[in-house]
């Protein structure tokens, strides 16, 4: 079965978010526990953790369908010290706050090099920042999101993937998110190369180490590198691709998170994503 829902907010607190998805119909969610543009939050307060808790058991969502999203100034593969610490510091607090919430992934976009350091350097330090995250917390899985690779993202490639996947230790919590924007936008032509670049997903790293979705058309070229994302169907990767997804049971029991900008058709996108199973 298919698990659908979009980004929603939480604003008010984490505790606000289960009924903004359940009001519009979604049976999967992303959400961010902290503000996003911020280096420092303060901490979560018993009852917000409470609430959260007892909302999704009321509205049904389990753990396994939610993904939250961590803060966007976080680089974990920075090259200086200075922005790698408050990187990994904030990160921590990150999955910290999943573990609070009984939440087991935390997504996030692997790193970028500045253009300081060479790739492999960049890579080696995301996984080392990974390493440092799952050795102080329990029972949460690194899920690292595959990036249209703008500027000097990492992440775009699969090997990129695979390759921080190899220097994390603990390989039974580390996965991956892929993001169809993206991953069109990187090079990857799932539109008209669909079962090519699935294959090669899974030789390259592996569908068991797919944890999760974020279902978006694009408005951006293949191979344009250029992250912009676009309502189903209205992009270039076009309905018919999210009715072939839709019927691919490699993509059932993962949380498909919509990152489509126009909220106002969240709830029609899920009813249409739905039909198409
Ligand atoms: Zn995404
Ligand atoms: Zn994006």
């Amino acid at each position: 079965m298919k698990y659908i829902g979009p980004h929603v907010s939480a604003s008010g607190g984490v505790e606000y978010a289960p009924a903004n998805a359940h009001e519009i119909g979604a049976t999967a969610f992303a959400l961010f526990t902290r503000n996003q543009r911020q280096w420092v939050s303060k901490p979560l307060s018993e009852e917000s953790i409470t609430l959260f808790k007892e909302r999704c058991r009321e509205y049904g969502y389990d753990p396994r369908y939610i993904l939250p999203h961590d803060s966007y100034l976080i680089n974990l593969g920075h090259p200086h010290e200075e922005g790698l610490e408050k990187s990994r510091a904030a990160f921590y607090d990150e999955m910290h706050r999943c573990e609070q919430l009984g939440l087991t992934m935390l997504n996030f976009h692997p790193g970028s090099h500045l253009n300081e350091f060479s790739k492999e350097e960049c890579l080696a330090r995301i996984a080392e920042s990974i390493n440092i995250a799952l050795d102080k917390t329990r029972g949460v899985t690194a899920v690292i999101e595959n990036t249209a690779g703008q500027g000097s993202n990492m992440g775009f490639s699969f090997y990129h993937l695979a390759e921080i996947i190899a220097q994390v230790d603990d390989k039974s919590r580390v996965g991956v998110c892929l993001d169809t924007c993206h991953t069109y936008s990187a090079g990857y032509d799932i539109r008209d190369n669909y079962d090519a670049v699935w294959t090669e997903f899974a030789e390259v790293v592996g569908f068991e180490y797919l944890r999760g979705i974020h279902l978006n058309d694009t408005k951006k070229a293949l191979g344009s590198r250029v992250d912009r994302h676009e309502s189903i169907g209205l992009g270039l990767l076009g309905m018919d691709f999210f009715k072939r997804f839709m019927q691919d049971p490699r993509f059932d029991d993962i949380p498909l998170i919509l990152e489509t900008p126009d909220e106002s058709r969240w709830a029609e996108e899920i009813q249409l994503l739905k039909s198409f199973e």
